[in-house]
């Protein structure tokens, strides 16, 4: 039916267009026809562009493939990095002129002091993966430049890692080939170490005389095993020293128990931020050379050999390293942050800052992100506050809750009002029950979930609405919350690049059992988690053109027997 409306009207235009034509040559001869038409040619354009675009589904390009980000001109970028290097250099020549706010630091091992014979200096790289703007670094070298010694960078690689895909490790190994060859630049070796970092770490550090070890902070229980790890085989006059490097509020400062909501550390956060939220120093060139060569390393065969998903590949809006993370970052401050108050909760608008993956890896700050991000206070005052109300409350409140609470990723981590009303549900009948391969196949009879699902497999990255959705209905079709919970998980960090993350296990926890959340009016299967529909999300955006765009169906529910 559309379509055959314009049809009509593109028809129509035509005949109108070849009227004037006839009558402008009759009228005014040759030349003034060509003169006529320049004035005629942007209206016409317009009308003809308006009519063409009702064929397409109501979507930004973003939407579809959330690459409009990355900006054409590389002139552009090249800029914004100078600036961004001379706001450092301008802040101090190099840490040793900074007072480094020590709140960031915490002791790991009992031993305060570096020995007096030390080679060297090493930063445990592994959740933040970037030279500039990372105050684990700038601590390290710190403390090499104090003792005149080199700097070494080791990022400890392991073939598996929860339910990451091929597509996670090309992301994050590509980002270090990148980081690699910028600390090479700066006289700062990098090390490639196969294995966990309890595993090889601390015999690295003993062959190479290293002196200390400093770390950055990731609150999941697998990156604490292994820094409990290496602080056990670790020789104890080595220090082993905490920084957080990822949250603007070190984690512990925030707060020092489990928040119970946005609420609760909104303020505890906020009224810090004046003391955190600075600008950084640079990570200069090191003045002491390494006294060994690192050992060469394959880039390609580091992807190809770990045992991964090689199904789930790359993607290409989301390319990795800190350059990257750069270029989304400015096509978000120039084109999407105006948008962002107003239009974020709407999955077929671009108005997001599609930052995540590059969060997720640390391969660009935060902090760094924050601070370009708040320039814009003055004209964009809601877009900015509602930016940072996501990027750092909510993203730290989701680290707190990591870092606090042992089961972050259970349903025994919920709430008591929550784990009750949950099992109170526990026997509701359910109208639909679908198994972890339909739901990874798209095959539910929700076009819109399936939509949302293919989003997530080929894209890498769901838009933030639809999760909220797409895992509450996990938990509508899952035999119980458990289920629900673990096939959430599993397809968001199995496909998802920024996955495997605080912030992912707190949102599949608010989804299915209302962590950060309160109660609301009781119904089956949820009865007081918060509930959200198909009518719901109508109401929201057009739905349609999000469906059309990814092309989810409508499959045929065969209950299992
Ligand atoms: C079921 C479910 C699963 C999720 N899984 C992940 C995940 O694996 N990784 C992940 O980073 N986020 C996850 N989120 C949170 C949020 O949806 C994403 O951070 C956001 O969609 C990322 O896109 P963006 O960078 O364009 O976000 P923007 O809206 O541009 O926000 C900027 C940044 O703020 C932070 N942020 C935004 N929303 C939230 C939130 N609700 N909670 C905590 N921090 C937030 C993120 O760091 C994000 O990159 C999940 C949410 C739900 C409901």
């Amino acid at each position: 039916m559309k379509l055959s409306v314009n049809f009509i009207i593109c028809n129509n235009l035509y005949w109108v267009l070849c009227l004037c034509v006839a009558l402008l040559w009759r009228v005014c001869g040759f030349k003034g026809l060509l003169f006529s038409m320049r004035f005629l040619y942007k209206p016409l354009t317009g009308v003809i562009k308006m009519a063409s675009a009702a064929k397409k589904p109501k979507l930004s390009t973003a939407a579809t493939s959330q690459s409009n980000g990355i900006p054409s001109k590389s002139n552009d970028i090249e800029e914004f990095m100078k600036k961004l290097q001379s706001k450092r250099e301008e802040t101090a020549a190099s840490i040793l002129d900074y007072k480094f706010n020590k709140k960031r630091v915490r002791i790991v091992s009992q031993e305060q002091m570096v020995p007096d014979k030390l080679e060297g200096v090493v930063y445990w790289m592994s959740r933040d993966s970037r030279v500039q703007d990372n105050w684990a670094f700038l601590f390290a070298q710190k403390l090499a430049l104090k003792h005149e010694v080199p700097l070494h960078v080791c990022f400890c690689l392991i073939a598996k890692y929860l339910d990451a895909s091929v597509r996670q490790f090309d992301f994050l190994i590509k980002g270090l080939e990148k980081v690699a060859a910028d600390c090479k630049k700066l006289n700062i070796s990098f090390h490639l170490l196969e294995g966990s970092g309890d595993e090889v770490l601390p015999q690295w550090v003993v062959k190479h005389n290293i002196g200390a070890v400093v770390c950055d902070f990731n609150p999941l229980r697998v990156p604490l095993g292994w820094l409990d790890g290496a602080k056990k085989k670790l020789k104890k006059d080595v220090p082993l020293i905490q920084v957080d490097a990822h949250n603007i509020v070190p984690c512990w400062v925030a707060s020092e128990k489990q928040e119970y909501s946005a609420r609760t550390i909104r303020n505890k956060i906020n009224s810090k931020l004046d003391e955190y939220l600075t600008e950084f120093p640079p990570v200069i060139k090191h003045p002491y050379s390494a006294k060994f060569e690192p050992e060469p390393i394959d880039w390609d065969e580091a992807i190809v050999s770990r045992e991964a998903d090689k199904n789930v590949g790359p993607v290409d809006w989301a390319r990795p390293g800190y350059d990257n993370a750069l270029k989304m970052l400015k096509s978000f401050l120039d084109q999407r942050l105006k948008e962002f108050a107003t239009k974020r909760n709407d999955p077929t608008k671009d108005a997001l800052s599609n930052l995540s993956p590059w969060f997720h890896f640390g391969q660009i700050s935060v902090q760094r992100v924050a601070l370009c991000v708040q320039e814009h206070k003055g004209k964009q005052t809601e877009s900015v506050n509602a930016f940072l109300e996501e990027a750092i409350v909510r993203r730290e409140l989701a680290d707190n809750f990591c870092f606090y609470c042992e089961h972050y990723d259970s349903i025994k981590g919920a709430s008591n009002w929550a784990q009750k009303t949950l099992d109170d549900h526990r026997k509701d009948k359910r109208t639909h029950i679908y198994t972890l391969e339909q739901l990874a196949k798209s095959e539910t009879h929700d076009d819109l979930w399936n939509s949302a699902q293919i989003q997530l497999v080929k894209e890498g990255k769901m838009h933030g609405f639809l999760r909220m959705y797409w895992a509450k209905k996990i938990l509508e079709w899952t035999p119980t919350p458990e289920d629900a919970l673990k096939y959430s998980i599993y397809l968001n960090d199995h496909y998802s690049i920024d996955g495997r993350d605080p912030n992912g296990y707190v949102g599949c926890m608010w989804s299915v059992c209302g962590i950060h959340d309160q109660g609301w009016a009781e119904r089956a299967v949820f009865g007081k988690i918060r509930y959200m529909n198909y009518e719901g999300c109508k109401r929201k955006f057009d739905i349609k053109a999000f469906i059309a765009r990814y092309g989810g169906k409508v499959h045929k529910y065969v209950p299992k027997k």
